[in-house]
């Protein structure tokens, strides 16, 4: 691992311009996914500015009756929070599918979104890879591509977004706050935040350098039945091959958000008009353009079935 040098941020704003003014600067939220990445010198940042200590760890609830989290909530306390579980039971059931409970012990709201890829290629440093080294290629397309993505994909990267949590907050349509090194503000819908990989696949959302995230904003609550449901190799700690996260209204309308098909969640609006016509109506919109390779072409159909599993148990 390269040799770093560490501070704790004392504001937002101080930590905003830290990074900003050094491009060899990082934030560092709980660390569960960039210590992994230095240690395979995929990140190797100079200085590390800890952003923990800074009060954003709290959960309120807003004037208009939304919910304001903080950026450093942990995601074992923002799903056990007793309104998240109560209004926003999707966003509950989505994070305590991931991980492992010591990862969520120390993960954060921020870097949960912010995760890089779980492609097998990006984490192997001997191999060409575009979103870790520009240019070089992408292994995956030709090679071992099962896991990754079947739409939003580019012929530059195929890579599938990792986030369970995102999936929630993107059927709630959620904001993201942050704060930039100038101390401007400025709120990011959840739907704009991802980007897809086209031809510059190594970044992946719209922030710019040193924009910190302050919070992410849920409006008030939709109801519904709230189910998420992960397809994965493994019962528990694996990321999902494929997942369904919906609010299901008692007329059979809803919305859906779908994970591991994607370079980012991935929610159809258009498709939810679909929903009281079953699972394969909504796919058929959700998937329309899709382009999967041979080796994860069972991703469509998973999408549906798992699809109309979850409209199933809504029904009850
Ligand atoms: C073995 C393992 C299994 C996992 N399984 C799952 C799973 O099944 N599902 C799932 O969803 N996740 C899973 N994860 C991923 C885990 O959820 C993420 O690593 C975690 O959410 C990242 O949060 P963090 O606070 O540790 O981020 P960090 O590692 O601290 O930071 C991640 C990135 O975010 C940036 N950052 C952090 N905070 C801010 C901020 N406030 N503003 C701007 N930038 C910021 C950092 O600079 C860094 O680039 C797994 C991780 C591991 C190691
Ligand atoms: S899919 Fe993306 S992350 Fe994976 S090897 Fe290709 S460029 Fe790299």
């Amino acid at each position: 691992m390269r040799a770093f040098t560490y501070e704790r941020a004392s504001s937002v704003e101080a930590a905003a311009k830290t990074v900003a003014s050094n491009p060899e600067a990082m934030f560092i939220a709980g660390g569960t996914n960039l210590l992994d990445l230095m240690k395979l010198e995929i990140e190797a940042p100079a200085h590390l500015v800890d952003v923990n200590g800074l009060g954003l760890d709290k959960i309120e609830i807003t004037p208009g009756g939304g919910l304001r989290i903080g950026a450093l909530v942990t995601n074992t306390d923002l799903a056990a929070h007793e309104v998240v579980r109560r209004d926003y039971g999707l966003l509950s059931r989505a994070i305590v599918a991931g991980a492992s409970g010591q990862l969520r012990n120390k993960a954060t709201t921020a870097g949960n979104l912010l995760q890089r890829t779980r492609c097998p290629y990006f984490y192997d440093t001997n191999q060409p890879c575009n979103k870790r080294q520009p240019g070089t290629g992408c292994s995956a397309i030709g090679g071992f591509s099962r896991p990754l993505a079947v739409v939003g994909v580019s012929d530059a990267c195929i890579a599938s977004h990792p986030s369970d949590m995102a999936i929630a907050m993107r059927a709630f349509d959620a904001t993201v706050e942050t704060v930039k090194a100038d101390g401007s503000r400025r709120s990011i819908p959840i739907a704009d935040f991802h980007r897809l990989p086209g031809d510059t696949p190594h970044i992946d959302t719209v922030l710019e350098r040193g924009e910190f995230i302050t919070a992410v904003l849920l409006p008030p609550p939709i109801g519904g039945k709230q189910i998420y449901r992960k397809v994965r190799d493994r019962a528990s700690y694996a990321f999902a091959l494929v997942s369904v996260g919906a609010v299901i209204q008692p007329d059979g309308t809803g919305r859906v958000a779908i994970g591991g098909v994607a370079p980012k969640p991935w929610r159809v609006e258009a498709a939810e008009a679909e929903l009281p016509n079953g699972a394969s109506a909504a796919t058929d919109v959700i998937l329309a353009d899709a382009r999967p390779t041979e080796q994860n072409s069972f991703k469509v159909e998973l999408v549906e079935r798992t699809l109309g599993a979850v409209l199933a148990e809504a029904r009850g």
